[in-house]
């Protein structure tokens, strides 16, 4: 039984149980396995939704939804603000939240197959790595190939982060991404432990943000590639900036090549070139991923596009 954080509630998770904050993946998941664990549903439970800001930061309830995540931080971090009111679909957006985007299984369509195995179901293979991986990594850098899914977690890369466990103990996102290459895992967190609330440092003063992703259709589908970036800009000049991308690795991948060149430099064409062109250093795609290289390109382009545009 473990004392909820701030709250008056207390929660328990048995060996072998699950739990859920929106449902909108895990139901999904269940359906297709047919699977009965125990689940705990955490709606409802005292302080697990809802924002509140100090002078140190935002702390945001597990349960909070992407919606409010979006409409509510859309002044302070608008990075973050943007890049979670873009992703799925406004129904999506509504029930789901932001403990459950963080630890949302792979897209791979292999490992959502119920009748396919591979590392992350408890097989000892990749099917997708000999098979189709049109959708897969440009980063290869491990033995699972389909990206990380969550855009939220590219975003929050971007801040100082703390993740708040429910029995009271604390995460970087590093700590919960990890470097990606345990093919058996989504994140790194611990059968049972649960994100109770996300710490996310201020703000900057004065602070800009741009989000873009490219996408196979108009909305309801995870990106291709995308990249979110934050900056605050004195006279026309980057003074701090940080620059994620996702959909091109396991786990999305802070940009600190790109990051270099922008601060101390005004947002031209050829800053944002040289910038794009930083975050394809290294790609070593797949048989069928190398159009993700020019969508890399491309991507944080436009998203660099859009961040001199929000200061005019
Ligand atoms: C059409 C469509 C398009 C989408 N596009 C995108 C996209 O572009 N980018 C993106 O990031 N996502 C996308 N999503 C995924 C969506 O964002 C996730 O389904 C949602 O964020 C999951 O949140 P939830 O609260 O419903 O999680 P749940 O379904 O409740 O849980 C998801 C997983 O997290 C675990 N979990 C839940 N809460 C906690 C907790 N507090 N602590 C620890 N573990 C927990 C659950 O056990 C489960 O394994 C899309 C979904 C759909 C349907
Ligand atoms: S190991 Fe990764 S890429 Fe390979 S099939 Fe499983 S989820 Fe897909």
């Amino acid at each position: 039984m473990i004392q909820f954080p701030d709250s008056y509630d207390t929660i328990e998770v048995p060996a072998g149980g699950v739990v859920r904050s929106g449902g909108t993946d895990l139901q999904q998941r269940l359906r297709a396995e047919n699977a009965r664990p125990t689940i705990v549903d955490l709606t409802g439970v005292d302080g697990f939704a809802g924002i509140s800001s100090s002078p140190d930061g935002v702390r945001i309830g597990g349960g909070t939804t992407m919606a409010a995540v979006a409409a509510e931080l859309d002044a302070s971090h608008p990075a973050l603000a943007i890049a979670t009111g873009s992703l799925a679909t406004p129904q999506v957006r509504a029930y789901g939240t932001i403990a459950g985007n963080l630890t949302q299984h792979t897209r791979c369509w292999y490992y959502r197959h119920p009748e396919m195995s591979c590392f992350k179901s408890g097989g000892d293979s990749c099917p997708a790595r000999t098979g189709r991986h049109l959708y897969g990594v440009v980063f290869d850098r491990g033995e699972c190939v389909h990206p990380h899914p969550s855009t939220i977690a590219m975003a929050l890369l971007c801040y100082e982060t703390t993740l708040i466990l429910a029995d009271g103990s604390s995460k970087t996102m590093d700590e919960l991404l990890g470097d990606g290459n345990d093919p058996t895992r989504d994140h790194l967190l611990a059968d049972g432990d649960v994100i109770a609330a996300v710490h996310v440092e201020p703000g900057w003063t004065d602070e800009r943000g741009a989000y873009f992703r490219s996408i196979s259709r108009f909305e309801a589908e995870w990106p291709l590639v995308e990249a979110v970036v934050r900056a605050r800009v004195d006279d026309g000049v980057i003074a701090e900036v940080a620059l994620a991308v996702g959909g091109v690795a396991t786990v999305p991948l802070r940009m600190t090549a790109a990051e270099a060149i922008l601060v101390s430099s005004e947002l031209t064409d050829e800053t944002i070139a040289a910038a794009a062109a930083a975050c394809t250093e290294g790609a070593n795609p797949l048989p069928e991923t190398g159009y993700k290289v020019d969508l890399v390109l491309a991507t944080v382009t436009e998203t660099l596009e859009r961040l001199r545009a929000a200061g005019e």
